[in-house]
């Protein structure tokens, strides 16, 4: 499958991993938009939010600890983040594996662009 999140998650592209386990991956953007800018996946490829269902439940509550846990480790817990997902055109999803962004160690702007 042509998935440069499904490369990254096989290994078969470089990337600069700050956490992993059998269902989860983060790891740096690659285009920083921040100060700390980490990309949480399942490594499932699971194409848009639109494509979650009942069955993930467990894996996205385990992708929000995961974000906390790499928030604080990240030293931002308490000065603050932003965690977004961007669902289809409209909101400007490029790469088509589900992914959170964690935007932290600057002010971010408003949140509607
Ligand atoms: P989105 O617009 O939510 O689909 O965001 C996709 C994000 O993936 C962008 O912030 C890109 O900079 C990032 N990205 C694309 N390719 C890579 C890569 N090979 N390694 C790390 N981040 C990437
Ligand atoms: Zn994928």
């Amino acid at each position: 499958m042509d998935c440069i999140f499904c490369k990254i998650v096989e290994g078969s592209v470089p990337s600069r991993k700050v956490f992993e386990n059998e269902r989860i991956l983060a790891f740096h953007d690659i285009q920083p938009a921040a100060p700390v800018h980490i990309l949480i996946i399942p490594k499932a490829h699971i194409p848009t939010m639109n494509d979650v269902a009942a069955e993930h439940d467990a894996l996205m509550a385990e992708i929000f600890t995961v974000a906390r846990q790499i928030a604080a480790e990240q030293g931002i817990a308490e000065s603050g983040y932003r965690l977004v997902n961007n669902c289809n055109a409209d909101g400007g999803q490029v790469v088509y594996h589900l992914h959170l962004h964690l935007l932290g160690g600057r002010k971010l702007g408003a949140v509607t662009g």
